[in-house]
């Protein structure tokens, strides 16, 4: 049975990915401190007796961390970095956490892959590339980002997260790959995360105006979560994904205002938005270009907007996504 280690298991894309790797058989470890996650997103895992769940922050001590992880099961093949904070609300709360997440624990993680002869995969974001002055974002732009304002500590870290994975790559011969994830949605995202998709969501189900940043014209493209966890595996398992960055999203682009009206549409309300201040360096627009992805993995994402957003709807109503 193949082994695989998930940190940030308990997140909202970590939790799915470890059901898919349970679903295909493997034996899955996850990792997790909780700062944004929650437990009861590992739900349908805990039932399963190929999952252990370790309460761990991977930039603790090293020592302490190995100990544990080895003590709970075989080295694994496989190790998916996904431990950090992703909402811009809650990076910026926690601005050194999610530093160190990327830095420190990335490190953690790579000193263990070497020792265990594991391949490993960096979930980096389309943040790298910063408010890009390129559209759409090809994985070969250096990007456009400030490297001291509220978000650099999300952007920088996971820069230097992919620069870490590449010197490990070229100096200790470890087996690395990273993704740049473009906006992702779906069930479990935490309803009081504060990314667009359940806040709009939340305002929408209580009835209140949807609250729209700057004049709402700035661009998205969102994927839903099975397609990218289907990229994720995928990229994982290529051999040829070896020390390469790959974008992982989907390619329909969308104003935030449009994103407002499906959702309105497909809830059967009508819009009603209230005007708030657009962040600072907030990114203008973002569209992934997928080619390589498509080339390399033979991946592409199938779930239209529409559909995702209507699965995702039903899950909240069902209750999935409770705030931490
Ligand atoms: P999330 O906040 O739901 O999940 C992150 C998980 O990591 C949480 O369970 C959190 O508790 C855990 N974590 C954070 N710091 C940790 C630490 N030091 N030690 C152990 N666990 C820690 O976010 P998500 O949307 O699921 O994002 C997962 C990954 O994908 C992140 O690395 C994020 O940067 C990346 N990403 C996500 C998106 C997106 O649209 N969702 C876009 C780009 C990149
Ligand atoms: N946004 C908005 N209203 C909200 C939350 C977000 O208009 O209640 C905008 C935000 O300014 C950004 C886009 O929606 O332009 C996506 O924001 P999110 O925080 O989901 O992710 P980002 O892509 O900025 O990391």
């Amino acid at each position: 049975m193949t082994t695989a280690l998930v940190a940030g298991a308990a997140g909202f894309i970590g939790s799915h990915l470890t059901d898919a790797l349970l679903l295909s058989g493997y034996d899955v470890c996850g990792i997790d401190n909780l700062v944004t996650g929650a437990l009861e997103n590992l739900t349908d895992a805990k039932k399963s007796s190929s999952f252990h769940f370790i309460r761990a922050d991977i930039a603790g001590d090293p020592d302490v961390l190995l100990a544990q992880i080895e003590n709970e099961l075989e080295p694994p093949a496989y190790v998916f970095h996904l431990a950090s904070p992703a909402s811009p609300v809650d990076y910026v709360a926690i601005p050194i956490e999610t530093m160190l997440a990327n830095s420190r624990g990335t490190q953690f993680l790579l000193d263990a892959s070497k020792r265990w002869g594991a391949r490993i995969l960096f979930a980096s974001t389309s943040e790298a590339y910063g408010d890009p002055a390129e559209h759409p974002q090809r994985e070969t732009y250096w990007g456009n980002v400030n490297p001291v304002g509220p978000r650099s500590c999300y952007d920088e870290s996971k820069r230097f997260g992919e620069a870490l994975m590449m010197a490990y790559a070229r100096t200790q011969n470890v087996d690395v790959r990273i993704i740049r994830i473009f906006n992702t949605y779906g069930p479990r995202m935490r309803r009081n995360d504060g990314r667009v998709i359940p806040n709009f969501v939340e305002q929408i189900a209580t009835g209140v105006p949807i609250t729209l940043y700057g004049d709402g014209s700035q661009t998205r493209s969102f994927c839903y979560v099975d397609d990218l966890v289907d990229g994720i595996i995928l990229c994982m398992k290529a051999e040829r994904a070896r020390e390469l960055v790959i974008n992982l999203g989907n390619p329909e682009e969308y104003t935030v205002r449009e994103l407002a009206s499906v959702l309105c549409e497909i809830s059967g309300v009508s819009l009603s938005v209230v005007s708030r201040d657009l962040p600072v360096d907030d990114p203008t627009r973002r569209r992934p270009d997928i080619g390589r992805a498509m080339k390399l993995l033979g991946w592409k994402p199938h779930v239209p907007l529409r559909e995702g957003l209507r699965r995702t709807l039903a899950s909240y109503r069902e209750g999935v996504g409770s705030p931490r």
